[in-house]
């Protein structure tokens, strides 16, 4: 609808499975088994065939999967864990509250997503992890990234937060899930994810099965036997209203990223004569789910301004990267450091993308953008 266009259409979206997800809901409520319901396990069987991962580990949020996951990898204080510079902050707080030390690793300016040839000069003897985070919806280049880690003996974690039913082709023809390459892979069930529940909510993902042991003990408070704690863990619980809304949205999955793939597309074929605006690039080697759509753009902020006024909402992901926030600033790092990350900070714009999104919808998007380009 011209005049209502949303970054994100949660209640949309709702709408229509809204008799499927209010029954899950009343289900919940009248066995009031509101921790560890037996949704929460279905849910774990029906993502874990999803992915085609042999265990899911529910949890609270993706943060929280992430710090489980450095806790379940064993990592000890002081050691590093390699990450991109141009992300969401999870990674480094989960580390840095560990008291592991993130170390930020430069990005591509094309995909946004970790610079291979910038991991190398990273490692130090220090060096036992690397976050692979899968930005935007977009597989980073998994093939190389998990030789130079088995050939530095570093484990890597899959950050799968924004890409939930992203695909990376090897250079030997064979075709994985996002989240499934790595030791272990975290994912996120925030609202605006691509399988997003009503609140927060999390998971890990492994095929080994003494990670998956590890990971659920620990977010069960470290305890093996009721009472008896072998690890320091935390409190780290899916509840089963979010699964029972999980399952009934894991049941469309496939058609919301089909949806989100279709409004990519467009978004790429509307875009291809306007030479004022950088489009994502998409990798041959992945299946991109488009998470977010995000553009780059000389005068950037004057451009969301001018969106602004004509209705149309957008986002910058990031505005500063990591290793320029002042809670990172121990870490001593300097404006220059990391110069694609910092450069892409003061181009990119996220345009609305979700499964609501009309093609009307996104002439009107990109027609306000060219008015807004030409007006400058
Ligand atoms: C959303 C997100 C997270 C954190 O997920 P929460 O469920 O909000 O804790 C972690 N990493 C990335 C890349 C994200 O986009």
């Amino acid at each position: 609808m011209g005049n209502s266009i949303k970054m994100v259409d949660l209640h949309g979206q709702y709408l229509k499975i809204k008799e499927e997800i209010d029954l899950a809901i009343q289900e919940v409520i009248d066995s009031s088994a509101f921790i560890n319901g037996k949704q929460v396990e279905a849910f774990a069987h029906e993502l874990a065939d999803f992915t085609g991962s042999k265990y899911v580990i529910p949890c609270a949020n993706g943060t929280d999967a992430l710090q489980i996951a450095y806790q379940t990898l064993g990592l000890k204080p002081g050691e590093e864990v390699l990450m991109p510079a141009f992300n969401y902050v999870a990674s480094a707080e989960a580390a840095a509250l560990l008291g592991l030390k993130p170390v930020f690793v430069d990005v591509c300016e094309d995909t946004f997503n970790i610079d291979l040839n910038r991991i190398e000069e990273k490692i130090s003897p220090l060096t036992k992890a690397i976050v692979v985070v899968h930005l935007f919806g977009q597989s980073a280049n998994m093939g190389p990234i998990l030789e130079l880690a088995n050939r530095f003996g570093l484990k890597v974690i899959e950050d799968n937060a924004q890409s939930l039913g992203s695909e990376y082709l090897f250079p030997n023809g064979v075709r994985k899930k996002t989240g499934t390459m790595g030791d272990i892979s975290t994912h996120s069930f925030f609202p605006t994810k691509n399988l997003g529940c009503f609140g927060d909510g999390g998971a890990l993902t492994t095929n080994s099965d003494q990670y998956a042991l590890t990971a659920t003990m620990i977010s069960r408070h470290g305890q093996g036997q009721k009472y008896a704690y072998e690890l320091i863990g935390c409190n780290s619980r899916l509840d089963t209203i979010q699964a029972a809304i999980l399952r009934v949205k894991l049941r469309n999955l496939d058609s919301y990223i089909q949806r989100r793939i279709e409004s990519g597309q467009l978004y790429h074929q509307l875009l291809e004569n306007i030479s004022q605006v950088v489009r994502p690039a998409v990798n041959q080697f992945s299946k991109h789910t488009y998470n977010q759509y995000v553009i780059r753009i000389g005068e950037r902020d004057k451009i969301k301004e001018l969106l602004k006024e004509k209705g149309i909402p957008s986002m910058i992901y990031y505005p500063s990267p990591l290793h320029l926030q002042k809670a990172y600033s121990n870490l001593g790092y300097h404006s220059g450091d990391m110069p694609v990350a910092e450069k892409l900070c003061s181009e990119v714009l996220a345009l609305p993308i979700h499964t609501e999104l009309t093609p009307q919808d996104q002439e009107w998007v990109i027609n306000s953008l060219v008015q807004s380009i030409n007006s400058l």
